[in-house]
């Protein structure tokens, strides 16, 4: 008895981690925004389909049956998604609400200014190439979680949701009628190692939700550079200096173009991509990111 009940347990182990891998390849390769119900010729797809009246039902009782974790707050997910994070958590992602640089989108302490926009240091000494850039909330807490899930531990299914935060941040820009979003690029040997660029999922998700198109091949990165982690923001200038490459000019001139990247932290890195669009003969580059990261701890991100 105890022999069976612990194979029937193995059995059921086994096979909701094959439903579950099986959800979540189905959900990136074809990205469908729900658990998909037919999926294979498997015993999986037999189980599944008796449930097809009831999507939520048979997520509701898979959840029930094999308990998977949000991978945030470590709690049981109540439904059955691909999307590895619990609702508590993703609503618990505020957007950031303070006073930002009218330009680069720095968060700033203390009152707003009197008259015009507010602007950092870096602004007023013309820092930036870009036009404005804006980013959702701090790189922090539950969002700093939700992007190192998506980005280091590959929960492509999480862009759903991080891509509807870009659009809140867009919102934020100076409205404009924008030509083509561009995916801050990988260096191909990057993309290989990971295996995706998130800055392309992103972009992908965000195109869909605003309908703008996506132009992942405006531009490239053409230097393999060293990771901006542990760089000062000299050093991070120094470092993707460079690094980007337009190969077809004609495809981004006289164009407005939206710049996507996950977290902005000295700028230094969209700023490089944004000046190879520029100089390509761009009409203007503008940046939207998810978090933005304090530019003091450049050090340790
Ligand atoms: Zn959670
Ligand atoms: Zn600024």
């Amino acid at each position: 008895m105890s022999v069976n009940k612990s194979r029937n347990r193995a059995c059921y182990r086994v096979f909701a981690y094959r439903a579950r891998r099986c959800a979540r390849e189905n959900f990136s390769s074809s990205g469908r925004d729900a658990f998909p119900v037919s999926v294979s010729s498997s015993r999986f797809s037999r189980f599944a389909s008796t449930f097809e009246s009831s999507r939520e039902a048979a997520n509701s009782l898979f959840a029930l049956l094999f308990p998977d974790l949000c991978r945030v707050c470590n709690q049981p997910l109540e439904s059955f998604t691909a999307v590895p994070v619990c609702d508590a958590c993703l609503r618990s992602i505020r957007p950031y609400e303070g006073l930002e640089c009218g330009r680069c989108g720095l968060f700033l302490e203390g009152p707003a200014p009197l008259h015009g926009s507010a602007l950092c240091g870096l602004c007023r000494r013309g820092a930036f190439v870009f036009d404005e850039a804006r980013s959702f909330g701090r790189y922090e807490g539950v969002l700093q979680a939700v992007i190192q899930r998506f980005k280091y531990d590959g929960f492509r299914p999480l862009a759903r949701p991080l891509a509807a935060a870009l659009l809140a941040a867009m919102r934020r820009l100076q409205p404009k009628a924008w030509d083509g979003i561009v995916p801050v690029p990988l260096h191909r040997n990057r993309q290989r190692e990971r295996g995706f660029n998130q800055a392309a999922l992103l972009a992908a998700r965000f195109s869909r939700l605003c309908g703008i198109p996506m132009e992942p091949e405006d531009c490239v990165r053409v230097r393999d550079t060293r990771p901006q982690t542990g760089l000062r923001a000299t050093q991070r200038r120094n470092n993707v200096a460079g690094a980007f490459h337009v190969p077809v000019p004609q495809r981004v001139q006289r164009r407005r173009l939206l710049l996507v990247d996950d977290v902005l932290t000295t700028g230094a890195t969209v700023n490089a991509c944004a000046q190879a669009l520029l100089e390509a003969g761009a009409e203007g580059v503008w940046v939207v990111t998810l978090a933005r990261a304090h530019p003091a701890r450049a050090d340790v991100l």
